[in-house]
């Protein structure tokens, strides 16, 4: 079960696997088990519509509609391109207004499907359709026009019937999306990612077989690209703290009952939150919260980071000892404490832009209060063997920090 979690933990290794799946097994010519690709023919429609109409759901259950409108619009131009009367024509335009869709959805900020944003995506979604339909009805020359020109160099284009401006287009949708994947790392992006190089492959496979299995195969694994996602982002809910980011409660439950005989766990709390929130506001205690948990979130020695609760926190050592790790952590603590938290005036004005230019006059530069963390550490003994009971010794090191006059460690 462990690698179960690890997988859906990470981001991108069950994309990146889905994507060399798919490029492997093109490259070996599409080999299908017997039987299985009539299977897939005989009911391309029908799978793509389960498949899609399953990622869809998931995606709006877990407040995903973008990723939901990219499910959609997936199955709409496949299903499209299958049942179009020029069907070369249909994939040319397909080529093209499939990566600028699913690059746009992903772009957008998620607002839910039934608000005025999500209704008008949606609008825009179907009114493109019914332009596309009135086109392909009055004027299929314009679409034709799409198919017959070529204007890349043959070394980027031979490898492909897809006509030149849709390849343009679903490679400038790639790198996009590859390069947002590297700076946002969200799962959301990732499925965007894989759903979008699958379908290029379903594409390419389509403009020379337009009812080929393979294609179907291939949009299948697209929308599975986006189911994972889903599936990634319900992981991230139930393993992530909300707040900072950091695993949760949860998640360390999870590792506890994983770890061997040589661990070191450290508690650690901020030193007089209370006051600190009664005196600037809550919404300026989660600030606080956010900056020591990102510094805690960078800890040394192969140290796993956790929020245990309110403004606590815990680090587990798996294999080392408590004396091999004193060091780190009072590093760690020395550093929340160096840094000050610079709190804005709280009677700064409501207008966000008034307010960037305030900050700028030289006057304005905030409070700078100090923030401190009390830590205490653990390791299991013959007396505390359940890593319970060694949270509960952390707890009293902590206390014993606490009593000593804080922002210390005790062992
Ligand atoms: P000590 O130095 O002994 O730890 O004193 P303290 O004031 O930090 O301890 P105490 O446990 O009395 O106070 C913790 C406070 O943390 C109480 C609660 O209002 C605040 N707190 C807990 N969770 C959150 C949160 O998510 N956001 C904010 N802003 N405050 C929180
Ligand atoms: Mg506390
Ligand atoms: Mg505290």
């Amino acid at each position: 079960m462990v690698w179960l979690t690890r997988l859906f933990g990470s981001t991108w290794l069950l994309h990146a696997g889905l994507i060399g799946l798919a490029i492997i097994w093109l490259l070996l010519d599409a080999p299908f088990p017997e039987g299985f690709a009539e299977t897939l023919a005989a009911h391309n429609r029908g799978l793509a519509l389960t498949v899609g109409l399953l990622a869809a759901v998931l995606a709006l259950l877990y407040q995903s509609a973008n990723t939901a409108l990219q499910a959609g619009v997936l199955v709409a131009f496949y299903l499209w391109i299958l049942g179009s009367a020029e069907p070369e024509a249909a994939l040319a335009t397909a080529a093209i207004l499939l990566p600028i869709n699913l690059l746009i959805l992903s772009l957008l900020e998620e607002r839910g499907l039934l608000g005025p944003p999500g209704l008008v995506r949606l609008g825009v979604l179907l009114l493109q359709g019914l332009v596309i339909a009135a086109i392909e009805g009055q004027r299929p020359q314009l679409l034709e026009a799409l198919s017959g020109q070529s204007f890349l160099p043959k070394t980027l284009s031979a490898w492909t019937a897809i006509p030149d401006q849709g390849l343009v287009m679903l490679i400038l949708a790639t790198l996009i999306l590859a390069a947002l994947c590297l700076v946002e790392r969200l799962p959301m992006l990732f499925g965007a990612l894989s759903a979008l190089l699958c379908s290029t492959f379903a594409l390419h496979v389509m403009a020379n077989e337009p009812h080929a299995a393979a294609g179907t195969a291939l949009l299948l694994l697209a929308l599975i690209g986006l189911l994972i996602a889903t599936l990634q982002e319900v992981h991230r809910l139930a393993f992530r703290d909300a707040l900072t980011g950091l695993p949760n409660r949860r998640a360390l439950d999870a590792l506890l009952q994983r770890l061997g005989n040589r661990y070191a766990i450290a508690m650690m709390d901020v030193d007089h939150f209370k006051k600190f929130n009664d005196t600037y506001g809550h919404e300026v205690g989660d600030q606080v919260l956010r900056r020591v948990a990102q510094t805690i979130g960078q800890v040394r020695a192969g140290g796993r980071p956790f929020r245990y609760g309110g403004e606590e926190f815990s680090v587990i050592f798996p294999g080392r000892d408590a004396k091999s790790v004193l060091e780190v952590l009072d590093e760690l603590r020395q550093e929340i404490a160096d840094t000050p938290f610079r709190v804005r005036d709280p009677d700064r004005p409501e207008d966000h832009e008034k307010g960037v230019n305030r900050r700028k006059e030289p006057s304005d530069k905030g409070k700078a209060v100090q923030i401190t963390i009390s830590i205490g550490v653990a390791e299991p003994s013959s007396v505390q063997d359940d890593p319970n009971d060694v949270i509960q010794a952390a707890d009293q090191a902590l206390y014993r920090a606490k009593k000593a006059g804080r922002n210390r460690v005790a062992e």
